[in-house]
């Protein structure tokens, strides 16, 4: 497996990895995917003690705080609208319950496959209010844009989004000690565009950009450890099929349309400044908060559970006191255990003691 992406011609990926014999590397799998897919692939099999792999933010259901359970909650409870979501937010624990939980109180909680299905069912149901859960990264946040706008233009008025979408780039520089270098999202920046990641080498920040496939991931370790024994922050393009340097124009615009940055709270790792977006004035009439006069509600999450150290990469999910015992994925006690994409789900399916 040898690829244009490396230098070194004689070695495979692979074979870079295992030989590697240099300074202790710590590379953060950003993506929660990249995450699961370096287990179930057996990447983690392969790496010299040298490297050490730290699970990342890149979650959107794990970084989404407890308080927008909260107010998912009380808008399903208290103001008896339907809620529309993606499957992975549903188990997610609140303050009290979770939103599967409220179906016994008598909430109206529906999963859905994309924010437009949620606005068909708004179109169907005019008797009822619908509020589409809208979390994500650059990669989903389009989708919750172009819903909103068709809602507009059909003047559709029982829909709405409790918009909770964030972005990277500030992340990123928040988290710039806790790694050697980023394994970059392929799917965000595909939508983003590479430009931010190249700027963010001058604030010495280095990162991959890499796919999922097996020769990707490989590829994309070898190339940062290459990259690494230069002494030199860096960024390298990894996935060059899918990611363009501009990105998805079309995409950026849409969101620009109709969303504007705003600070917002991760889970773990608190408020980012001009991390998170909201519906621009334009749009009021679909953001649920203003509909619903929602209060701000802090949240309360189990103090035993670690999610906030892990997405922070202080932690692995094998440190966790409740890891394996209270908390696995039929009773999870934290966001990072119902997630497919979550690392304390990865670890248990794959293997707590790496
Ligand atoms: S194992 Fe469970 S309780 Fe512990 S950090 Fe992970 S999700 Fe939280």
């Amino acid at each position: 497996m040898k690829t244009a992406c490396i230098e070194n011609k004689k070695m495979s990926a692979k074979e870079i990895i295992e030989s590697y014999k240099g300074k202790p590397l710590r590379i953060m799998e950003v993506c929660g995917t990249h995450t699961h897919e370096i287990f179930r692939l057996g990447i983690r099999n392969i790496l010299p003690d040298t490297i050490k792999l730290i699970s990342g933010p890149g979650c959107p259901v794990c970084v989404t705080p407890v308080g927008f359970i909260d107010e998912s909650l009380m808008l399903a409870l208290e103001h008896r609208a339907v809620i529309c979501t993606f499957g992975d937010l549903l188990r997610v624990p609140g303050s009290k319950m979770s939103l599967a939980d409220s179906r016994q109180k008598g909430a109206s909680i529906k999963m859905v496959y994309s924010p437009v299905d949620a606005l068909s069912y708004a179109k169907e149901h005019p008797d009822k209010e619908i509020v589409f859960l809208s979390v994500g990264f650059e990669t989903t946040t389009p989708a919750s844009c172009l819903a909103v706008k068709k809602a507009k233009a059909d003047g559709i008025k029982n829909f709405s989004l409790l918009v909770a979408n964030k972005t990277m780039p500030e992340a990123y520089k928040i988290l710039k000690n806790s790694a050697d270098a980023f394994l970059y999202p392929g799917h965000v920046d595909a939508i983003a565009g590479t430009s931010v990641c190249e700027s963010l080498v001058k604030e010495g920040v280095s990162g991959v950009v890499t796919g999922f496939t097996a020769n990707e991931l490989l590829t994309a370790l070898a190339v940062a450890i290459k990259l690494s024994e230069k002494g030199k922050p860096f960024f390298k393009n990894c996935y060059p099929r899918v990611v363009k340097s501009e990105g998805n124009i079309p995409a950026q615009e849409l969101v620009n349309e109709t969303m504007e940055s705003c600070d917002s709270e991760w889970r773990g790792l608190g408020k980012i400044k001009k991390s998170g977006l909201k519906l621009r004035a334009d749009y009021k009439d679909f953001d649920a908060r203003t509909r619903f006069n929602l209060p701000k509600i802090p949240g309360k999450s189990n103090p035993a559970c670690r999610c906030g150290d892990i997405l922070q990469g202080k932690c692995k999910p094998t440190e966790c006191g409740l890891f394996g015992k209270i908390c696995n994925p039929q009773h999870p006690v934290g966001a990072c255990m119902v997630s497919n994409e979550g690392a304390c789900s990865a670890y248990y399916q794959y293997g707590g003691n790496l």
